[in-house]
This record gives C-alpha cells, structure tokens and sequence, in this order.
C-alpha cells in the first residue's frame, strides 16, 4: 500500500492553521504525505509601515516554516504571488494546475470562494480567487490534456486520481472531523505566526479553544474542524486503482447546523 497524498492550497501564512491544521496533523500521524502551498507572499500583514513587504515576507517564511513542522507538514511551497493583489487570470489556474499535475494529490485542500460568509463577514479577496481557481482546476485543467497544453510539455500529464475535495475556511461547514488529539498541535501552529497573533496569541488560543470546542459540541468531540468534502465528478477516481491506497479511519460526523453556532 502506498502513502497516500494531501495537497493544501492557501493564500496567507496563516490560513491553515486556522481552518484546517488540527485536521491535517491527524493525517500526518497516520502516515500521509502532505504538501502545503501558501500561494501569496504574505508581504501586506501588518499594519507597520517599517515591517511591511519583503521584510514580512521573510519573517513569514520562517514562521510558516515552523509551523508545517509542527502540523507534520513535509513539504512547503510558496507562488510568491502578491498578498492582497491575487486576481482569478487564466495565469492564476495554470499555476495551480501545476500544482496539481505535480503532486497528484488524492486528497485536495482548497479554500472556500464564497464571497460572503454565513452573512457575518467578507471573505478576503485572495481566498475567493484562489479558492475558486484551485475548484476549477480539479475538474478541468488538472485533469484534461487539452487545457494548458504547455504542461504536458513540462512533462506534467494530467492527474485523475483525486479521491476527495475538501473546502475549508471560515464559516460552519457539514462535515465535521475530530481533532481533540490534536488541538495542541494546531495552537502551537497558530502560535509560530508571531508577527500576527504576537502580544494577543493568548487571546487568539481562547478563542481557537473555544471555537473548535462550539463546533465539536453536537457530536460529541471535544474540539472540532469543519469542511464541505466533495468526492465526485470528473478526473475523480479514475487515476490509480481504488485499493492502491488507503485514507484511513477519519472520526468525523455530519455538522448539526441547527444546533452549532460557531
Ligand atoms: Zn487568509
């Protein structure tokens, strides 16, 4: 049996810990190789003058860096795309088909393009164009030879082996996966991300604490990470033999949306 591959594809430094590290530190205990790629360079988070551009950028690394570490990520990449600027182009689909050809992942970690979430804030423009072109590539340019033909002059065919899409970000999503065994590690993750929980990183536990603990409530997990998981369509399951590899044993349960308020 094979390892099994997790690509994860957010804008910021910090989306992943925040929407779906203690999830991907489960995966990583059992054994998956997981790929991260922050596609943004970070550079605007702050409101310091002196610290903004490529001085951020580079703290930014190196926090990430040991925050992967920390999750179980083995690998890390950056697009270096402008944070705050990232437009949907047909530039911004073909790089991450790239991606995607590359590490022919059979599960896929994007973020949600919604525009608005749950009517209670603005999703951040970077995670609506990425979000939106990472969805697009897993039906069309990651797995169809025609789209791009240029990446099959890379050497990169097409990949049909994606086993399952999982959107994750804010808002209160209908799957629900289990991380009590693993909230530590998602703190401390969070906690790397000094230039951006710094002074508050007490603040920001508690109310990570309190979150994943709100949203595991009505199933009975003492702290939770919620997605929306999609498994079918074109390009899925159709790359390797089903029983090549095995996903493994995930606790997870449907969200109770009447009841979970997170
Ligand atoms: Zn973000």
């Amino acid at each position: 049996m094979s390892r099994w591959r997790a690509l994860v594809v957010m804008a910021h430094p910090d989306d992943m810990e925040f929407s779906c590290a203690g999830t991907l530190a489960r995966w990583a205990i059992q054994g998956a190789e997981i790929t991260l790629c922050i596609a943004t360079d970070g550079s605007t988070g702050t409101q310091d003058r002196e610290l903004m551009g490529r001085r951020l950028h580079e703290i930014r690394v190196q926090e990430s860096e040991a925050a992967a570490k920390v999750v179980g990520i083995q690998h890390l990449e950056w697009l270096d795309l402008r944070d705050g600027y990232v437009e949907y182009t047909l530039d911004l689909r073909r790089d991450v088909a790239r991606l995607f050809r590359r590490h022919r992942p059979h599960r896929f970690v994007v973020l949600d393009p919604t525009p608005t979430i749950e009517d209670r804030f603005i999703n951040h423009p970077d995670h609506r164009a990425i979000g939106q072109a990472c969805l697009d590539v897993s039906m069309t340019a990651g797995t169809t030879p025609g789209h791009f033909p240029e990446l099959l002059d890379e050497g990169l065919d097409p990949w049909r082996g994606l086993r399952e899409l999982w959107i994750a970000g804010p808002g209160l999503k209908p799957r629900l996966v289990d991380i009590s065994e693993t909230i530590e590690r998602k703190i401390e993750a969070l906690r790397c991300h000094r230039s951006q929980v710094g002074d508050r990183s007490d603040e920001v536990e508690q109310f990570v604490r309190e979150f994943t603990a709100e949203l595991g409530r009505s199933a009975g997990f003492s702290h939770a990470e919620s997605f929306r998981v999609i498994s079918q369509g074109p390009g899925f399951h159709a790359g390797e033999q089903e029983d090549e590899v095995d996903l493994g044993d995930l606790a997870e349960a449907p969200t109770d949306l009447r009841s979970a308020k997170a």
